[in-house]
C-alpha cells in the first residue's frame, strides 16, 4: 500500500518564494524513499510538509489513505518520528529521558517505558548500563545522532522522515551508522523518507530515490540502479 502520498502539493513561503511548485508523489509502505537534488530544491520543505511542520499552500497530503491535509498537527508528529542533522536533544534530560520523550506524552507506564528505552538502546547499539544516564554533551556527534534516531522510534511510528541525520558524523562514523540504520528499519519495517544531498547514502540507503530539481520538480523517481545508471 501507499504510506504517504503528496498530491499537487505546493509550497509558497510567505516572502513569496515557491519551494515546491506541483509536486505529486508516492511513499510506498515499508520502503525507505530517498530525496535528493541540489541544495534549496525543496527536499526539506517537502518532508517537512508531511508531519506539517510546514503548512503546505495547496494540495493534499495523505497518510495510509487518510487525508490529513488539515488534520490536526501534534497529532499527526506523533505518528511521525522525525531526525534531523543536529539532532536536537534536550540538553538538560538524560539520554533515557530523551528517548523516553514521546512515551511519556502518551502516558505509557513507567516499567513499559523504562523497557522500551533500554530495548531502543540497545538496538541503536548504545549499552543502556553506559548511556541511559548520560547527557547529552557527554556523547560524541555520532552518539547523539544514535540518540536521535533511538528517540524517533520510540514509540514504533509507521512512518520516520530523516531530513540529513547523518550528516554531521564523520565520514567513518557515518558508514558505520548507515549500515546499522539500514539493519534497524529493516528489522522494524518502518517507512522512510529520507533527505539527502549525498547520492552516495541515497544510493545505499533507498529502496527509490526521488531525485528534484529546483521548485521541488520530480526528475526521475528510480531504484538505486536505474539512478546510478543515469
Ligand atoms: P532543500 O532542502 O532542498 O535545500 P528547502 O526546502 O530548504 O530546500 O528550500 C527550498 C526553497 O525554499 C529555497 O529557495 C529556500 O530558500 C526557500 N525556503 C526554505 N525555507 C524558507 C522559509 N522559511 N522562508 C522562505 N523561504 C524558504
Ligand atoms: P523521571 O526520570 O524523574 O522518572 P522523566 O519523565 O524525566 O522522569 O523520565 C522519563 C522516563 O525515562 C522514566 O519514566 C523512565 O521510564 C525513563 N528513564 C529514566 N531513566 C532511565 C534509565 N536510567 N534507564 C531507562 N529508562 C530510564
Amino acid at each position: 500500500g501507499t504510506a504517504i502520498a503528496f498530491e499537487h502539493v505546493r509550497k509558497v513561503y510567505v516572502d513569496g518564494s515557491v519551494a515546491v511548485e506541483d509536486l505529486s508523489l508516492e511513499v510506498r509502505e515499508h520502503e525507505l524513499l530517498a530525496l535528493v537534488g541540489p541544495s534549496g530544491c525543496g527536499k526539506s520543505t517537502t518532508l517537512r510538509m508531511a508531519n506539517r511542520l510546514v503548512e503546505p499552500t495547496s494540495g493534499r497530503i495523505l497518510l495510509g489513505g487518510e487525508d490529513v491535509t488539515h488534520a490536526d498537527a501534534v497529532g499527526l508528529r506523533r505518528r511521525m518520528g522525525y531526525v534531523i542533522q543536529h539532532v536536537g536533544l534536550f540538553p538538560h534530560r538524560t539520554v533515557a529521558q530523551n528517548v523516553a520523550t514521546v512515551p511519556v506524552l502518551l502516558r505509557w507506564d513507567r516499567r513499559r517505558t523504562t523497557a522500551r528505552v533500554e530495548e531502543l538502546l540497545d538496538l541503536v547499539g548504545l549499552d543502556p548500563a553506559v548511556y541511559a544516564r548520560r547527557y547529552p554533551h557527554e556523547l560524541s556527534g555520532g552518539e547523539r545522532q544514535r540518540v536521535g534516531v533511538a528517540r524517533a522510534l520510540a514509540s514504533d511510528p509507521p512512518v520516520l522522515l530523516m531530513d540529513e541525520p547523518f550528516g554531521a558524523v564523520d565520514p567513518v562514523g557515518r558508514r558505520r551508522l548507515q549500515s546499522e540504520f539500514a539493519r534497524i528499519r529493516r528489522e522494524l519495517g518502518t517507512t522512510v523518507m529520507l533527505v539527502t544531498h549525498d547520492v552516495d547514502e541515497a544510493v545505499r540507503l533507498g529502496d527509490r530515490i526521488a531525485v528534484l530539481s529546483k521548485g521541488g520538480h520530480l526528475e526521475q523517481l528510480a531504484d538505486p540502479v536505474q539512478v546510478l545508471a543515469a
